[in-house]
């Protein structure tokens, strides 16, 4: 593995997982770095560097304006706090308290997720109020008209697979009835393929994430109005100063979203495709196993492998093989957000061939010594989560 492991003593990762932040997201194209490089050691008007940022995502999107944010988490918070607050300076400097603003925001309750964070939080960091929508897997028109008529500074909707997949209100339905009451959406996006949908819908605000399928430096870049992006710039003498973009960061995401528009985008589906497949070949036989190729859950242009266990065949449960394969050298990461039906994903996006066999090698190993001591089992559900609730408590001990 790369030389900047051993310096540092850290333990090489091969990333199946996807753009896992916990996993340093993405590989940084030769593009990017050497923007980020050049920028690194000069000084440059920000003001003027956020405003060229803001022409890139323009044409990218088919929005008014964009900006740029240090994380689409950041995105979240700071646009939130510009529906609140618009172009006023005294009440941006005021945030995160309201005074008389209205500082209700709106969320479909099915919609209130965690990306690692919980995004309800991420609003509510602004000073907003957060009003939930509906219940947890029903959200209707009446709620959101209910919300809208009480009055509303913004309405936030998530595209993503972590929101809850049936009686969600579909995003131009939610756009429309917004628009009706003059409310602007906020739509996170941080994960998503479609540059141009929900601005074409008419979102105020839709937030990218510059480090997932971008694979940019960390950022959060914004397309939406000229009047939101503005607010959002402004709130960097408020609260946007907390979670300050630096000149590599702005940078970082423009060049991402250069090269995205020059990418052979064929060609890169192409090698993941191979990817796929060549789990699919590899895994076939595993005892205990099925593989199948599964597309992706929200309809990006991406297909990852599902392997589904049946844990006394296979001789360990979902978490157990994922937890196994993290202990390897190097530590493979597979996706396990479904793991409690022992369902696994190997997604290919940062992948190389070389490292695509690794883990393929790596399953099996695991699996057949699992199989040959029969300790895979061990380990219920329940202690798994009893465990995951004190896991990060170790830290530094
Ligand atoms: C990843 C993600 C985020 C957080 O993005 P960061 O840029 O890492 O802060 C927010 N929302 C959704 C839906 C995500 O997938």
């Amino acid at each position: 593995m790369a030389a900047i492991h051993d310096r540092w003593g850290l333990t090489p990762v091969i990333n199946a997982s996807g753009t896992m932040t916990t996993l340093g997201a993405s590989r940084v194209g030769p593009e990017v770095r050497a923007d980020v490089d050049a920028i690194l050691c000069e000084f440059v008007r920000v003001d003027e560097l956020q405003e060229r940022a803001s022409g890139v995502v323009a044409r990218l999107t088919g929005a008014e304006a964009g900006f740029v944010t240090s994380s689409s988490s950041a995105a979240i918070t700071v646009a939130a706090a510009a529906a609140i607050t618009g172009d006023d300076l005294a009440a941006i400097e005021a945030l995160p308290a309201c005074n008389d603003r209205e500082r209700r925001i709106a969320i479909p309750m099915g919609h209130m997720v965690s990306y690692g964070a919980p995004v309800a939080q991420a609003v509510a960091l602004s000073g907003a109020e957060v009003v939930p929508l509906g219940s947890a897997a029903l959200c209707e028109t009446y709620h959101l008209q209910a919300a809208l008529d009480k009055g509303l500074a913004a309405a936030l909707y998530v595209v993503s697979h972590h929101t809850v997949r049936e009686g969600e209100l579909p995003l131009d339905v939610y756009i429309e009835t917004c628009r009706r009451h003059g409310t602007p959406v906020i739509v996170d996006m941080a994960a998503e393929y479609d540059l141009r949908g929900p601005v074409a819908l008419g979102a105020a605000a839709v937030i990218y994430s510059g480090h997932k399928f971008l694979a940019g430096t960390t950022s959060g870049i914004v397309a939406g109005t000229k009047a939101m992006m503005r607010a959002m710039f402004l709130q960097q003498r408020g609260i946007a100063r907390v979670t300050k973009v630096g000149k590599e960061g702005v940078i970082g995401a423009m060049a991402a979203l250069a090269a995205w528009e020059k990418r052979d985008h064929a060609a890169e589906d192409a090698r993941r495709d191979a990817i796929v497949r060549q789990w699919l070949t590899a895994l076939d036989k595993l005892p205990g196993v099925s593989v199948t190729p599964h597309s992706d859950w929200t309809g990006n242009p991406t297909t990852r492998v599902e392997l589904h266990l049946s844990p006394n065949e296979a001789g360990l449960h979902a978490w157990e093989l994922a937890a196994r394969l993290m202990a390897e050298r190097p530590a493979i990461a597979v996706r396990d957000d479904l793991a409690e039906h022992q369902l696994l994903y190997l997604d290919p996006a940062t992948v190389t061939a070389e490292e695509g066999e690794v883990v393929a090698r790596a399953i099996w190993t695991v699996c057949d010594a699992a199989r040959a001591s029969g300790d895979g089992c061990a380990r219920s559900w329940s202690d798994e989560k009893r465990a995951r609730g004190r896991i990060e408590l170790p830290w530094l001990d």
